[in-house]
């Protein structure tokens, strides 16, 4: 039987493609080093762990929950956004949802009618375009300049507007670029969304991630007209090391969260119990896992971001948030013959056993994307299997 053609136009992600690939190198007994992923390489703190097993004993686990989650996390969400955020929200503002990325499927389901414009800066991350898509919205995409720390500008969203033009994400601290945008850039932003009758979807999900004294600003914050006009999305994955309990939430308008949750109580019924009582720990328990994890993350930024600066052809500014570099590579690839981005990580995964992910997967073919989500001997090693490979080749 033929496929849908929605199922057909998809691209899958690049992101879990590459992993994958690199995985099962690896399970054929190939030392291959993997700087693909993107998770934290920590286990769930302990006291997340144990909270999540006294769920399962206790029975309360056992059974289904209310569509939009359990009262007490989604209390908590609303808590904690009050703690970080300083804003006010009830429990019916807040949704729970498997994973950040099911938040964000679920509101472009809820919000978007076919021909519905959404408009996405590039570098993006992997899912939105593809999940814009899936709700027969239509991506547009703005160009932002590697110059400009890949930051969109007013003007550009000006020029990209039509009377279609429903929805703009914004995900800073950025997968796949580390960059963060000022509190004044969002201010223009932001203004100019509430001028404009634009939804702003705010991709948080990396804001505790932030190094060398950087500022996370939510763009929710700069004022009410903006947090009326901006639903956020955010979620445990990242911070707390539990991107395999697949919990996230969206929190902003009643009505638009109340239309995702009837999608969701006729798609999954609810995010998975037993993760939620474990969210319910990592959001209201103790904060310190967060900080040494965050801790890590800089350290390693700190020692691994000048090698991989210093690699023939490489132009990197260093990042402020999240746990990527993001290359680019042009003159790199010139040095070593190739046209192709992915072509070139393909061969540096066959020849050299370093798994990137090819950038063009997030619309910037002359990227690569390298998680440093991972220990610093390997980060190390592949740093010297990079450079080898570039030198071998740029010598043939
Ligand atoms: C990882 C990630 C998500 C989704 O995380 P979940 O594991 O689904 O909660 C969303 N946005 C960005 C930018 C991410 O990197």
């Amino acid at each position: 039987m033929e496929i849908s053609k929605r199922a057909q136009k998809l691209e899958p992600s690049v992101t879990l493609a590459a992993s994958a690939k690199a995985n099962a190198l690896k399970a054929a007994g190939k030392d291959v080093l993997s700087l693909t992923v993107g998770e934290p390489d920590f286990t769930t703190p302990k006291n997340i762990q144990q909270a999540a097993i006294r769920s399962i004993e206790s029975g309360k686990a056992s059974y289904y929950t209310p569509s939009a989650g359990i009262k007490e996390l989604r209390e908590a969400v609303a808590d904690y956004i009050k703690t970080y955020y300083q804003l006010d929200y009830q429990a019916n503002n807040v949704i729970i949802t498997d994973g950040a990325k099911f938040a964000l499927y679920l509101l472009f389901q809820a919000v978007l009618n076919p021909y519905d414009e959404v408009i996405i800066p590039v570098p993006y991350w992997v899912s939105y375009g593809e999940q814009v898509k899936l709700a027969e919205g239509v991506p547009v995409f703005i160009s932002c300049a590697q110059e400009k720390e890949f930051k969109v500008t007013v003007e550009q969203l000006e020029e990209a507007k039509t009377d279609k033009t429903k929805l703009l994400i914004l995900n800073s601290p950025s997968n796949p670029t580390g960059m963060i945008y000022s509190e004044a850039e969002l201010r223009k932003i932001g203004e100019w969304a509430v001028a404009n009758d634009i939804l702003i979807v705010s991709d948080d999900i990396y804001g505790r991630l932030v190094y060398n004294g950087a500022n996370f600003t939510p763009i929710a914050t700069l004022s009410r007209e903006i947090q009326k006009q901006t639903i956020i999305i955010n979620g445990v994955s990242k911070s707390y090391a539990m991107t395999g309990w697949r919990i996230g939430y969206a929190v902003g308008d009643e009505t638009i969260i109340s239309a995702m949750n009837d999608i969701a109580s006729q798609s999954t019924s609810n995010p998975t119990a037993v993760s939620q009582y474990a969210a319910l720990e990592a959001l209201t328990g103790e904060q310190d896992t967060v900080k040494i994890m965050r801790q890590a993350f800089e350290a390693r930024l700190n020692e691994i971001y000048p090698l991989f600066a210093a690699l023939p052809g490489f132009k990197l500014e260093k990042p402020h948030g999240a746990f990527y570099l993001f290359p680019n590579i042009k003159e790199t690839l010139a040095m070593c013959g190739y046209t192709d981005v992915t072509k070139w990580v393909d061969d540096l995964l066959a020849e050299a056993q370093v798994a990137l992910v090819t950038g063009a997967g997030f619309g910037a073919p002359e990227n690569v994307r390298i998680s440093y989500a991972t220990d610093i001997d390997t980060l190390k090693e592949a740093v010297k299997r990079i450079r080898t490979f570039i030198e071998t080749k740029s010598t043939k």
